[in-house]
């Protein structure tokens, strides 16, 4: 593509920038876009003219002056149009019909139990219609669908490999794209996770983010100076496949000892085990009443957790680790364990300023970043940082 010198492509980066600003730190005034974009207030304005024509921008007023006519402020208009974001899980589906800005407009949940490829589509195009009738009139309608899944994703949305469901070349985009006729954005689940705590959850301007996906398996969603590190072929963040024990149980994946078989709920399903129910929400309701082999449980993934957490904060010297997916649930009986491996066993440096939290989106995380991704799909890919 020829870049050099092209006026129309630096027309279309400087609108984008001003966009992304004025959604970021809505309201604001057009003095503070230039201020913060370096853009001269001539171009500003008639940037910001246009946006309000394409009714991604409202203006209302006035705002503080320090003198003279009052300014009026922008705001981000998040009801421009809505987005379907939605999370395939192993166990559950969940939807969300959102605004531009990432607002909950409604939610849906259904549990899953029957991976065959025929099935699943028709709970999620189901999901997906019901939300889509329930959308509010805006200017540009459903605009896109953002869906996260629990395997490996290329660029064309196609699921390469879901282990936890049996799925392997499930052209996911193209399929429900047919349907609905508008873009379709595909992520692995950790990634849409670390997008969501990015962007709407605890990691807003975090540059160094570590987003743990943990619940039927393990998955991380990596964010390395702000953006997320998908690897050479988009693969990256496979950590519940990282092994924490050398002779360890086999593992689907053909390796030994990873760590999802000793943290995540994978543990449930250990013939041997004495636990009184082989759920999350179940074990969290057995815990809270201190019944012994929940409790003993809990400690003991939340060990095998923080083992894990070890190698990966000293892998990548994170500010910040979140962690996410349904078993998020079992915070109070997880985070005293977690915390104590890790202090004991990280690195003196590594352990320095580090922030280990779950996530306060829980298991939402993952739906909301999908959302996310399509709302910046529509917004144009031509995202600049600043
Ligand atoms: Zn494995």
């Amino acid at each position: 593509m020829k870049v050099t010198g092209d006026q129309a492509l630096v027309k279309k980066i400087n609108k984008s920038i001003v966009l992304h600003t004025i959604r970021k730190h809505s309201p604001i005034s057009r003095a503070k876009v230039s201020e913060m974009t370096g853009l001269n207030k001539a171009t500003v304005s008639n940037l910001v003219a246009e946006l309000c024509n394409e009714q991604l921008v409202t203006e209302a007023g006035p705002g503080i002056s320090s003198g003279g006519r009052k300014p009026l402020i922008l705001h981000f208009n998040s009801m421009a149009g809505s987005v379907v974001g939605i999370e395939l899980g192993v166990k559950q589906i969940t939807a969300v019909l959102c605004d531009l800005g990432g607002g909950i407009l409604e939610e849906i949940h259904r549990p899953l139990d029957n991976h065959q490829l025929p099935h699943v589509l028709g709970e999620m195009k189901g999901m997906i219609a019901s939300l889509i009738a329930t959308a509010p009139n805006t200017p540009y309608g459903i605009v896109g669908i953002g869906a996260g899944v629990p395997g490996m994703v290329d660029e064309n949305g196609v699921v390469l490999f879901a282990p936890n469901l049996g799925w392997e070349m499930v052209e996911l985009r193209a399929l429900l794209e047919k349907e609905f006729g508008v873009p379709v954005t595909v992520d692995n689940e950790a990634n849409a996770g670390a997008q969501g705590e990015l962007n709407f959850g605890v990691a807003r301007d975090i540059r160094h983010l570590l987003y743990i996906s943990a619940g039927a398996g393990i998955g991380s969603g990596i964010i390395i100076g702000g953006e997320l590190y998908k690897g050479a072929r988009g693969y990256a963040g496979e950590t519940g496949h990282m092994s924490i024990e050398a002779d360890g149980q086999p593992c689907s994946c053909g390796n030994r000892g990873c760590w999802e078989l000793y943290a995540s709920e994978k543990t449930y399903d250990q013939p041997d085990l004495h636990l009184p129910a082989r759920t999350t929400p179940e074990l969290v309701r057995y815990a809270e009443i201190g019944q012994e082999d929940a409790l003993r449980h809990f400690n003991v993934m939340g060990e095998a957790l923080g083992i894990g957490l070890t190698n990966v904060i000293n892998s990548f010297n994170p500010e910040l680790i979140v962690i996410g997916g349904t078993l998020s649930v079992a915070r109070d009986w997880l985070i005293e364990p977690l915390q104590r491996v890790v202090a004991e066993r990280t690195l003196p440096y590594h352990k320095q300023q580090l922030q280990i939290i779950f996530s306060e989106l829980g298991s939402r995380g993952a739906m909301i970043g999908a959302a996310f991704a399509a709302v910046m799909h529509f917004l144009g890919d031509t995202r600049v940082t600043l």
